[in-house]
């Protein structure tokens, strides 16, 4: 805590010893006791009955929620049509807080009736964006980050009337776009009923100046999105890439940004976010799914807290739960495999002649043509699950052969030579082999013919490797 060691450095040269002292005391107990409080956040639920959600908000280490529209979620409009007294029942039966109205649609100037909404209903955060022209720098960009406040205060007034305050979240493409907007809105902040909703998703991905972002604007942060840019939002983004914006998952460090909030004695919401590419959907296939994901990053922010403590056995055991959970998901779902960002595996020259140049090894009995033990064929190269034991027949072609593969795990394209259909893998783009169609060998009528040194064999019960998910260039 270097601020207020300082502080409190201060306070010994004026005053006492003893009030030194409990000064010492109280910063020692407010260091250990330092905890992020969680909001889960509607939309990650996409569509989903907010009846369904309310009891993920305990198993995602949340007590609040954040209600998001649509085109993100729909649950918002759910309190419309079930009615407010129904949900502020429902709010009551699972004893969860409804911890913030989530309002870009209306805009910073037309959330009147969402602030009354909100006070009947017990929350105190409302988040939308900020309004103004964009791309400025300096004393221009100070002056519009000033208008844009005094348009505000009308608005507050209402604020403080109803106990809400407005977060503005930084936005690409928007006055809030940059840190030094940020940084002039927390200086002319006029009111603690106006803060900052923060989005690292949108700022330049560097942990040490994020960090720095933080201890300036200090107590003018209301809601934390734990959310980083990872590979962006994308619909042609494949779900595990677009999952890099989770932490945990993508290259930002989180240590740092937490050891700021830490330090600023960070006491506004903290959700765990992603958007998934096509919004308004989930961001896993079941509600478990989505709650597993939050939680794997809750692990993960877990171990960057306890580091910042300088605690290494909440460390160690924080490190632990997350390998044991990112284990259980890797079991309980194929499609759920753990991604990492880095390097993909070396290729020794036969792989590389296979993988990356189309190559085909030879037909025989050897490699994996007559494999027959159940488990699952990996991507030689990025670890990527490819096809299942199950799916795999004999056709005494002389190379492995499936007749299915794993759902999205393989792409086709038309063959160099013209008539054949090439399949690679869709992680990596590794040459797999060909695949045939109206042979009659399976049910299915289909042969994946795969080059074995395309592939490893995982035996069924075996620890399947994180999907390496390439670093940017
Ligand atoms: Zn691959």
């Amino acid at each position: 805590m270097q601020i207020s060691r300082r502080q409190a450095m201060w306070t010994g040269a004026t005053v006492s010893t003893s009030a030194f002292l409990a000064a010492k005391h109280l910063l020692a107990q407010q260091n250990s006791d330092f905890q992020l409080r969680y909001m889960l956040a509607s939309c990650m639920y996409g569509y989903t009955d907010v009846v369904e959600i309310l009891p993920e908000v305990a198993r995602s280490g949340a007590s609040a929620i954040d209600l998001w529209p649509k085109v993100h979620g729909s649950q918002r409009e759910q309190i419309d049509e079930m009615g407010e007294s129904r949900f502020a029942a429902l709010l009551r039966q699972w004893g969860v807080e409804l911890g913030c109205l989530t309002q870009y649609k209306l805009g910073p100037f037309a959330l009147q009736d969402e602030m009354r909404l909100a006070a009947r209903l017990g929350c105190r955060t409302i988040v939308s964006g900020a309004k103004g022209p964009r791309g400025l720098q300096g004393k221009e960009l100070k002056s519009a980050v000033s208008d844009f406040i005094e348009q505000m205060k009308p608005h507050l007034a209402v604020a403080e009337e109803n106990g809400v305050t407005i977060a503005i979240e930084n936005h690409a493409n928007n006055l809030m776009e940059s840190t030094e907007a940020l940084k002039w809105f927390a200086e002319q902040r006029p009111s603690p009923h106006l803060a900052i909703a923060l989005a690292p998703y949108h700022l330049p991905q560097d942990a040490e100046l994020l960090a720095n972002l933080i201890r300036d604007l200090g107590d003018s942060i209301a809601v934390f999105y734990a959310w980083q840019h990872g590979r962006g939002a994308v619909e042609s983004l494949s779900p595990a890439e677009q999952r890099l914006q989770m932490p945990g998952r993508g290259e930002l460090d989180f240590t740092p940004i937490l050891a700021a909030l830490h330090d600023v004695g960070y006491q506004g919401w903290t959700e765990i976010f992603m958007h998934p590419g096509k919004r308004g959907t989930p961001i896993m296939d079941s509600t478990a799914a989505v709650t597993d994901q939050i939680n794997r990053s809750r692990d993960y922010l877990k171990q960057c807290l306890a580091t910042v403590k300088e605690d290494p056995a909440a460390a160690k055991q924080a490190r632990n739960n997350a390998s044991e959970k990112g284990k259980e998901m890797d079991n309980q779902s194929e499609l759920g495999q753990e991604t990492i960002a880095g390097e993909y595996n070396r290729l020794n020259e036969k792989e590389a002649y296979v993988i990356l140049h189309q190559g085909t090894e030879p037909p025989g009995p050897g490699g994996y043509t007559m494999t027959k033990d159940p488990g699952t064929y990996i991507c030689r190269q990025c670890n990527a699950i490819l096809y299942r034991s199950e799916d795999k027949f004999e056709s005494h072609c002389g190379w492995p052969s499936f007749d299915d593969e794993i759902e999205g795990a393989v792409t086709r394209r038309r063959d160099p030579d013209g008539y054949r259909v090439e399949i690679i893998c869709s992680n990596c783009g590794g040459h797999l082999g060909h695949v045939f169609q109206g042979e009659g060998f399976t049910a299915k009528n289909t042969r994946h013919c795969v080059n074995s040194i395309s592939m490893r064999f995982i035996k069924k019960g075996g620890e399947i490797p994180p999907m390496i998910v390439k670093k940017k260039e």
